[in-house]
């Protein structure tokens, strides 16, 4: 299966009829409000994850290949196996299709392998795990010879249903814990795969979880007594958040670096908006309801961790016992917060 060759598309335009000038003038801010809106939907809409990386020269280089350019590592070599006329030879193919012969390894929880690919064998490994919006997968990833062969790694994502994998993110095997967060369900897979007769000994260490910490201090799963979407006011609305039962007085955590909005009416009582980031743009907004007072002002700033206010039984929850209410609002509406909030990876340590 050859891929195909990128064209140079010539537009042999014939003589335009050229516009107005006043007309032209008028034109261009709109164009460029068009392009840059065009640019802020792309950035916005940027399908599976941000990486969360770390911003180092690196990182930023392998954003441009990968995010931009869409040109994985792995896909350049692949390049230089045609260059050097191997692509439909049997080596190529074999290298080529190894990712589809390797029987994968389930990651579950969490997974330490150590393994090696010797000169003999083109072979691939592939580790797999099915996620749900919100978890997060923690890596470790190290190389044991040290130097030579190549090794490629990346993070893989496919949707429930599709057959084809987009590349995450690439994994550097520098023994540096990373990760990535979920941005929707699907099938994830690392895979690792030398150049062509690498002889390569490598050490992975994989975890999964939950990616927020609990907004509740000392709070667990268990804790959760109503989950997202069940029946509210005789079934005409729908529970939109979990709710966490705890000791009246419980301190309340921000789950992130943000800014925080308080409100004291309506269902949710006392209730707090916390957004992420410094404007808040772009970033999921967590919604704190039926607090009995407060840690913070609106307006104020609170970094993860932060006590923000204490559990309480205000607004609709008079009625209940003392619980906090906790809603997570991304782009297109409420998400279940209950997979953001299982416990976080426990990567195996090095
Ligand atoms: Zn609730």
């Amino acid at each position: 299966m050859s891929e195909p060759i990128p064209e140079q598309s010539e537009n042999a335009g014939g003589p335009q009829p050229s516009p107005q000038p006043t007309k032209r003038r008028h034109f261009r801010p709109w164009l460029l409000f068009a392009m840059l809106l065009a640019l802020v939907a792309l950035l916005v809409a940027r399908p599976v994850w941000r990486a969360d990386a770390e911003a180092s020269t690196r990182a930023a280089a392998r954003t441009v290949l990968f995010d931009w350019l869409g040109v994985s590592p792995r896909q350049l070599f692949v390049a230089r196996l045609r260059v050097a006329g191997l692509y439909d030879s049997p080596l190529g193919e074999r290298w080529r299709s190894a990712i589809d012969r390797a029987a994968p390894v389930s990651i579950g929880q969490r997974l330490e392998r150590q393994a090696s690919f010797t000169e003999d064998a083109i072979e691939a490994h592939v580790y797999d795990v099915a996620l749900e919006r919100g978890e997060q997968i923690e890596w470790r990833l190290s190389r044991d010879t040290p130097d030579g062969a190549r090794l490629y790694a990346s993070l893989e994502y496919r949707a429930d249903g599709d057959d084809d994998w987009t590349t995450v993110t690439e994994l550097v095997a520098d023994d540096e814990p990373e990760h990535a967060v979920a941005d929707r369900d699907g099938d994830y897979r690392i895979v690792l795969q030398p150049e062509l007769f690498g002889v390569v000994s490598y050490t992975l260490a994989v975890a999964t979880g939950g990616s927020l910490a609990m907004p509740v201090e000392g709070a667990s799963t268990r804790d959760i007594g109503s989950g997202f979407g069940a029946p509210r006011d005789g079934g005409s609305r729908a529970h939109h958040g979990v709710d966490i039962f705890a000791a009246r007085g419980t301190p309340l955590l921000a789950v992130v670096d943000g800014r925080v909005r308080t409100g004291t009416s309506g269902i949710g009582g006392n209730h707090i908006w916390l957004s992420g980031g410094v404007f808040g743009i772009g970033s999921a907004r967590y919604y704190y309801a039926h607090l009995d007072s407060f840690n913070v002002e609106s307006g104020d700033s609170v970094r993860k961790g932060d006590v923000i206010g204490y559990v309480g039984n205000t607004g609709n929850a008079r009625t209940t016992p003392p619980h906090l209410h906790f809603g997570i609002y991304a782009m297109g509406g409420p998400v279940d917060p209950a997979a953001f909030l299982r416990p976080p990876p426990d990567l195996p340590s090095s």
